[in-house]
């Protein structure tokens, strides 16, 4: 099972009746595969909520209603909801209700490697961290009895390798609680007034020491104690998650895995004292082996400190171990030849090996997005100026690349149109300020910025790039859809009337099909040329998606081809707008479509000074 569908099933087997979240790589796989259950399980209530702090909520509310609820998310997503999150940790869960953080050192897919271990420690809540598949889909499922035990909410945190590794699982029954569901009315309790919070606190305090008291029996803790010295040494590894595995495979391929004490932490906050004090008494020099900050090396240096181990024992963390990027199997082997004197060559990459060259992403070949990067470029060309395009999480991000080098800004979700609010107010007239970004993330943060723009009277131009799709994380829906995370009709929200409810007027709006090359060139000078808050919506279904529909719909889209005579090889429909499916001959100084790429957009058609590009017709 891949690691997020084996969280699926044991938060399918714990009995969870509410799941929510937003889509995040890594996170994405969790709720649709209970969604995909949901035929056999109709209990479940999913949701694709529309940010995650809406997620967090929509689980918490179910948690105070006695259901066992799970939110999802990436780790930025936590910042999201830990609005929410960093008071409902105070009133505490009532059903069982963890919060799932899936965390991507190395910024795989993230403008980040934040390590949201630290949110457990923040927070005061109970942080589990599962090292396998097997064990994550046992550890969340103890995780909701652990809840409703000691009423606390728990962050359960993933990394990638994790989230997207796959192992065998061996699976257990699913339970459906046998329990009355309701909300209940105890107001000391979920309203968190100053007078209220006060007690709140605690009673967070105490839940706090009561699991600290608990966490050295904490069933996916282990230690393994050895008294053998290597090269005179008595080594001891502290390590949890993902860590932990690779650290077993390196420590096994030196053969001394169990000639040394190893403490396995499934619960790697609050921290098992006793544990860590045995380990620390069993071993002359103890290894800390974590990715990204040093967060369990400050818990065992601290207590080594305090129970005076710190002169005796050696720690190690960060100083064989780097702080940032996800740890490959190599580091494991390097860093414990280095620590244990033991010879260790890299294996050469072998001569007939093939070698994929290294390639930028880019933009999918009949991306709508890249046509209107393309207009903007055409439309500064004209305009003989440089827009400050602040840009925002998507696909579109992509553009920041050659050829397009479209956007200037990505910070986070829906901080296009907070940024530009801000450069607004002191950019000269002469270089427009768009902000760009697509539907679902204006879905998700946007709206409150161009409320702020609309309120603020700040001059800017919203530029919402619908591909009616949350692509980047795998085409999940969103309310521009209408679609629910189970494939149901939900209520589609509109976004023309939905910026209208934000207080644009209806004269600064305009709407066009991204595919429509020129008429959007047009529409979007306009736009730019416009002054206070203008939105453009640029219009098209993701064409990822839409070639999906065509094949089952068994609909052959258009074929575009180059009329090699009319080609001057000037080179403007690669350099400039640079769909994939064109290829430059060098021996003929032509371009050509590749046909088995090409979508049949038809959007390089209009791109093509020469007229060179044409609709074969049917
Ligand atoms: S833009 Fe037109 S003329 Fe220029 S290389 Fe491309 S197909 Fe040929
Ligand atoms: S029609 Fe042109 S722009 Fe569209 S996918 Fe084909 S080659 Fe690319």
């Amino acid at each position: 099972m891949l690691g997020n569908e084996a969280i699926a099933r044991g938060i399918l087997e714990a009995g969870v009746i509410i799941g929510a979240g937003y889509p995040g790589t890594p996170s994405s796989e969790i709720l649709p595969t209970l969604a995909e259950m949901q035929k056999f399980f109709p209990h479940l209530k999913l949701e694709w909520s529309v940010n995650e702090k809406v997620g967090f909520e929509v689980a918490y509310g179910g948690s105070m209603s006695n259901a066992r609820s799970v939110a999802v998310m990436k780790h930025v997503g936590v910042n999201v909801a830990s609005d929410a999150f960093m008071t409902a940790c105070y009133a505490g869960a009532r059903g069982g209700m963890v919060l799932i953080s899936a965390d991507d050192p190395n910024c795989y897919s993230s403008q980040n490697e934040q390590d949201n271990r630290y949110f457990g420690l923040h927070a005061l809540v109970p942080v589990f961290e599962p090292s396998t598949p097997q064990e994550a889909k046992d550890l969340i499922k103890y995780a909701f009895d652990f809840s409703e035990e000691y009423q606390s909410l728990v962050l359960f945190r993933t990394t990638t390798r994790l989230n997207h590794g796959r192992g065998d699982v061996v699976l257990g029954d699913v339970s459906l609680m046998n329990r009355e569901y309701g909300f209940d009315w105890d107001r000391s309790r979920w309203v968190c007034l100053p007078s209220h919070s006060r007690v709140l606190r605690m009673r967070l305090l105490e839940r706090l020491d009561e699991i600290s008291k608990f966490a050295d029996d904490f069933p996916f803790n282990s230690l393994q104690i050895s008294d053998e010295k290597i090269n005179g040494v008595k080594y001891g590894f502290v390590a949890a998650g993902i860590p932990y595995s690779q650290l077993l495979d390196a420590l096994n391929f030196y053969g001394v895995s169990k000639k040394v004490s190893i403490l396995k932490l499934g619960l790697v906050y609050p921290p098992p004292k006793k544990l860590i004090k045995e380990l620390l008494k069993a071993s002359d020099e103890v290894v800390v082996v974590e990715e990204l900050e040093p967060f369990l090396e400050n818990i065992v240096k601290q207590i080594a400190y305090e129970e005076g181990f710190s002169k005796e024992v050696k720690i190690h963390g960060k100083d064989l171990f780097p702080q940032n990027g996800e740890f490959a199997g190599e580091i494991y082997l390097e860093n414990i030849a280095r620590l244990m004197s033991f010879s260790y060559k890299r294996v050469p990459v072998p001569d007939n090996m093939l070698i994929i060259p290294p390639r930028l992403p880019i933009l999918c070949p009949g991306c709508g997005h890249r046509a209107t990067f393309y207009a903007i470029k055409q439309i500064e060309k004209k305009m003989k100026t440089k827009f400050v395009n602040s840009s925002d999480i998507g696909c579109y991000t992509l553009a920041v690349y050659k050829p397009l080098e479209g956007i200037d800004t990505e910070v986070c979700m829906g901080g296009s149109i907070g940024l530009a609010n801000g450069i607004a107010k002191v950019q000269s007239k002469t270089n427009p300020v768009l902000a760009i970004l697509g539907d679902s993330t204006f879905f998700h943060s946007g709206i409150p910025a161009l409320i702020n723009a609309v309120f603020n009277k700040n001059d800017i131009l919203v530029v919402i790039l619908d591909n009616r799709s949350t692509s980047m994380t795998g085409f999940q829906d969103n309310p521009g859809t209408g679609i629910t995370i189970s494939k149901e009709p939900g209520i589609r929200v509109v976004l023309e009337d939905l910026v209208k409810g934000c207080g644009v007027s209806s004269d600064k709006i305009w709407v066009e099909d991204a595919y429509n090359l020129k008429k959007t060139v047009e529409k979007l000078e306009d736009a730019v040329k416009a002054e206070g808050v203008r939105v453009f919506i640029s219009r098209h279904l993701c064409s990822l998606v839409e070639s999906n529909q065509f094949r089952t719909q068994q609909i052959i889209p258009p074929t575009i081809d180059v009329d090699q005579d009319k080609c001057t090889g000037c080179l403007i429909c690669i350099n400039k707008f640079g769909c994939q499916a064109l290829n430059f001959s060098e021996d003929i100084k032509k371009v050509s479509i590749e046909q088995s790429v090409c979508r049949g957009c038809k959007v390089c058609i209009d791109v093509c000074p020469q007229n060179a590009i044409y609709e074969v017709d049917a």
